[in-house]
């Protein structure tokens, strides 16, 4: 029996997820917010129960000893040397890493140095390392990078058009991100196509994030964000693509200075900044149900913003066999899939099954037979991918 434990740890939080890797089952998930605060929140769900406790949490130190203790407490493992495998979310791999890495002091040096690319998120993921070497020693160390499934990338997609030096010296190019949902809804519906050969996929992830990815083959070609995730299709509170000048514009003629302008586009922008009334989806819908003309001008923008990467990708491709819907937006809301599918149905050849798409669950087809492309729904799950690198690179 190997257990493995799959680590999102960011700047204040901790997500987790227990697997039992002999058959995949979630045995306990959970996560601590709020790291560093007085109030921190530790949320623990097993058998079904959820438990929820504010305390002063200091650091992801004592953030993963709660967790550890708390698994003994309930008996969820009776030792810890149960857990065999700790998998670690890390969100900047830049081009050292295709694939997931056993981590040793090269990979975290590595980690390490791609922190300027990443400044929020890597030195967050190594704290989560760091805690967990310290609290269970013996248990191994996986690095799953958000960026390797784009690897693939070819220099025409990852190259910027500025000068070559940038690109050389500095490292700026395109690196995308989400890739391990990415990686885990393409092989999931080239499965669901029946395992072709050769395949055309291109994967919508529309969360409070999004981005979009051309996957031939099962290899990722293009994806839609770029140097960091900033890029790309609009989002919860990120602008995605916009006019460079537009920048130079808000610090010369508007006086934000350029610390401003880069939080504003990251933080204040996407469904937030047009809509004014908030950065989660199904509250701007609301608001847009109530005749908040600005909401409804936010889901317009949004769904066009989506169906302009479908249309490039299509391209890309040279046509496409699906299109999979994953992640909050995606998964859930019928209404987005039935409004982007519409959109795109005349010049694609989609036919929506209406009741599939409102009336099912999960994973699922939501195209009828005649459908020049099948639309799938595909729920994402990066801790599952996470935990199985893990057992796989740790030989467990
Ligand atoms: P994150 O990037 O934080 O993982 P999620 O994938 O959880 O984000 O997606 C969050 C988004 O999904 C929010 O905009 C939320 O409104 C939207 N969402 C979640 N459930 C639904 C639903 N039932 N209907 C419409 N939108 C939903």
């Amino acid at each position: 029996m190997a257990k493995v434990i799959a680590v999102n740890a960011g700047s204040s939080s901790l997500k987790f997820q227990l697997f039992e890797m002999d058959d995949e089952t979630v045995i306990t998930s959970g996560v601590v917010e709020r790291i560093g605060l007085e109030d921190s929140v530790f949320t623990i769900k097993y058998n079904g129960e959820k438990d929820s406790r504010t305390l002063s949490i200091p650091t992801h130190s004592e953030a993963v000893d709660m967790l550890l203790n708390t698994l003994l407490e309930k008996n969820i493992v009776s030792s810890l040397d149960e857990i065999k495998g700790v998998g670690h979310r890390v969100v900047q791999g830049g081009t050292y890493f295709s694939e997931s890495a056993i981590i040793d002091d090269d990979v975290v040096a590595k980690i390490d140095e791609l922190k300027s690319l990443a400044p929020l998120h890597n030195p967050a993921n190594l704290t989560g390392y760091y805690a967990f070497k310290k609290a269970i020693p013996n248990a191994g160390a996986v690095a799953v990078f958000d960026t390797a499934f784009h690897q693939t990338l070819e220099p025409r997609c990852y190259v910027y058009p500025i000068p070559y030096k940038y690109y050389t010296d500095y490292g700026i190019r395109k690196y995308g991100a989400h890739g391990t949902s990415h990686k885990y809804v393409s092989q999931r519906v080239i499965d669901l196509l029946g395992n072709p050969e050769h395949s055309k996929i291109i994967v919508a992830h529309l969360g409070a994030g999004g981005s979009l990815t051309a996957v031939k083959d099962g290899k990722s070609i293009n994806t839609s964000m770029g140097f960091t995730p900033l890029a790309g299709i609009m989002m919860g509170t990120r602008s995605g693509d916009i006019d460079a000048s537009v920048i130079d514009y808000l610090i010369k003629e508007v006086g934000l200075d350029g610390n401003e302008v880069i939080n504003m586009l990251n933080k204040e922008s996407g469904l937030l900044g047009v809509s004014g009334v908030s950065s989660d989806f199904r509250d701007v819908c609301a608001a847009a149900d109530e005749g908040n003309e600005r909401a409804k001008l936010a889901i317009d923008i949004f769904f066009r913003r989506v169906i302009a990467y479908i249309g490039r990708y299509f391209i890309a491709l040279g046509g496409c066999d699906a299109i999979a819907f994953t992640a909050g937006i995606g998964e859930n809301s019928a209404f987005a899939r039935k409004e982007i599918i519409n959109l795109i149905s005349e010049a694609l050849g989609i036919v929506i099954d209406d009741d599939a798409n409102e009336n099912g669950k999960g994973e699922r087809l939501i195209t009828k037979p005649e459908s020049k492309i099948k639309v799938f729904v595909v729920p994402t799950n990066e801790e599952l991918m996470i935990a199985r690198d893990t057992k796989r690179l740790l030989n467990l």
